[in-house]
C-alpha cells in the first residue's frame, strides 16, 4: 500500500514508520520484509512484478507457491470448526473467497443439503467439478472485482487463506465484513508468523506470493480498523491463526451459541530484530540437513523407504541437504494429481502402499504430521519417523 506521493504505509493502520526488517531468502521478485512501529504489520514490497502466469513449484525458499492445493489440506484441518459453525440443515447462504479446487464447497453440500454458495475463483482452470453444482454461484474473479450489491449478504463469510495474498488486506475485510447480514460471521484463516520462531524452521516463510504476514497481534490490530470483533479459535495448529469474527455492533447472534475460546493475549507479537535471527536460524539448519539426508540414505540402503509429503521439506532436503528422492518412494495424497513430479520422482498417492511394500514411512510435513501418521498406520505402516523426530536427532 502506498500514499498519494507513493510513499509506502501501513496497510493496516495507514502508520508511515516502516521498518525494513531483511530480504526474504531466494525471492523472484525483489521482495523486501518491512515491520509497522504502530500496530506490528509485516508486509512485503516488491521491486519486480510477477510474470502473468508461474509454473507451480515447491520450492523451500520464498518463490514457493501456485499449486492450489492448499485449500484442500486446511478444509480437513479445520473441519471441527466448520461443524461448531454451520447448521445441518436450514437455508444458510455462505460466500468462499479463492474457492480454488471447490473443497470447502463440497464439504459444505454434504453438510447441510440446504446451503447456497457463493464461489469466487480467479482461476478458471482449477473450477470444473464444481463449477456448475445447482447450489454454488461460481463467479470468475477476484472478491475486489465484484459490487457488494452484486454479490448480497451471507450468514458466513470464509476467507481461508486469502487475505494474505490480497492488494489491500483493510480493504479484503471491510467489504467481507460488508458482505454479512446482522450476526453473520466471518472465518479467516491466515498462516501464522509465530512460525519463524520454530527451532527446527528450514523453509523461507517469507514468500513472494503473500503481501502480509500475520501473528496474532497484527492480526488483531487489523480486525479492529476493519471494524470487526475478533475472537481467536483456539487451535492445536501453529501453523495458521484460524479465526472467527463478528460486526463489532452484533450484540447476539450464533456467537452465543458457540464457544468461542476468547484470545487472551498471552503471546509475545513479533519484533523487528527477530527477522535476522530467524534467518540465520534457517541457514543454521538447511546446513544440518545434510546429517537428515546421509541418515535417510543410510536408511534406504538397508530397506524400502517411503517419503510421504512431496512439497517444502523434501525440497529443501534435496537443494540443501543433497539428498537423492530417486532412492525413496514418494507420496502426497494432496500434490498427486495436481503435479508429477518432484525432483524428477513421480509423485504418487498413498494407494501404492497398498500395492507396495515399504518398511518405513518419513512424514516430511509439518501442520499435517499427525493426519499422515494416522493415515500411514492404517495402510500398515509400522515404523514412522517424521522430519521432527529426524531433524532433532541429526
Ligand atoms: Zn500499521
Amino acid at each position: 500500500m502506498t500514499t498519494d506521493n507513493l510513499k509506502p504505509c501501513c496497510d493496516s493502520c495507514g502508520g508511515l514508520e516502516l521498518i525494513p526488517i531483511g530480504i526474504p531468502l531466494g525471492t523472484q521478485l525483489g521482495a523486501s520484509i518491512s515491520w509497522c512501529s504502530s500496530c506490528g504489520l509485516l508486509q512485503s514490497f516488491y521491486s519486480r512484478r510477477p510474470q502473468s502466469r508461474h509454473a507451480p513449484s515447491v520450492s523451500s525458499n520464498a518463490n514457493w507457491g501456485n499449486i492450489r492445493h492448499g485449500k484442500g489440506v486446511r478444509v480437513a484441518a479445520i473441519d471441527s470448526h466448520l461443524r461448531r459453525i454451520i447448521p445441518e440443515s436450514g437455508p444458510f447462504r455462505v460466500i468462499d473467497i479463492g474457492s480454488n479446487r471447490g473443497d470447502l464447497c463440497k464439504w459444505l453440500i454434504s453438510r447441510n443439503p440446504d446451503i447456497s454458495i457463493t464461489a469466487i475463483e480467479p482461476d478458471r482452470s482449477i473450477t470444473s467439478t464444481y463449477a456448475d453444482h445447482h447450489q454454488i454461484t461460481l463467479l470468475h474473479g477476484k472478491l475486489e472485482e465484484f459490487s457488494i450489491e452484486k454479490l448480497g449478504n451471507f450468514d458466513l463469510v470464509v476467507n481461508l487463506h486469502s487475505l494474505e495474498h490480497a492488494r489491500s488486506a483493510r480493504s479484503m475485510l471491510l467489504m467481507c465484513a460488508q458482505l454479512l447480514v446482522d450476526n453473520g460471521l466471518l472465518l479467516v484463516e491466515v498462516p501464522n508468523a509465530e512460525i519463524i520462531r520454530s527451532e527446527d524452521i528450514v523453509e523461507e516463510f517469507f514468500i513472494d506470493k503473500h503481501s502480509f504476514h500475520f501473528d496474532i497481534h497484527s492480526l488483531q490490530n487489523l480486525f479492529d480498523q476493519s471494524e470487526l470483533s475478533f475472537q481467536y479459535l483456539s487451535s492445536t495448529d501453529t501453523h495458521n491463526i484460524t479465526a472467527i469474527c463478528s460486526k463489532a455492533s452484533t450484540e447476539s447472534g450464533i456467537l452465543d451459541e458457540i464457544e468461542i475460546d476468547a484470545f487472551t493475549g498471552s503471546f509475545k507479537p513479533i519484533l523487528p530484530d527477530e527477522f535476522g535471527v530467524y534467518q540465520e536460524r534457517v541457514l543454521g539448519n538447511r546446513n544440518r540437513l545434510k546429517s537428515v539426508a546421509q541418515r535417510l540414505k543410510n536408511l534406504a540402503e538397508r530397506q524400502s523407504v517411503a517419503i510421504w509429503g512431496a512439497t517444502r521439506l523434501l525440497d529443501a532436503l534435496v537443494v540443501h541437504g543433497g539428498s537423492e528422492p530417486n532412492r525413496f518412494t514418494v507420496i502426497d495424497d494432496y500434490l498427486s494429481g495436481h503435479i508429477s513430479d518432484v525432483h524428477g520422482v513421480r509423485v504418487e498417492s498413498s494407494d501404492i502402499l497398498n500395492h507396495v511394500e515399504v518398511d518405513v514411512v518419513v512424514i516430511l510435513a509439518r501442520s499435517s504430521e499427525s493426519e499422515i501418521r494416522t493415515k500411514a498406520r492404517t495402510l500398515g505402516a509400522r515404523h514412522i519417523y517424521s522430519f521432527r523426530e529426524l531433524f532433532a536427532d541429526s
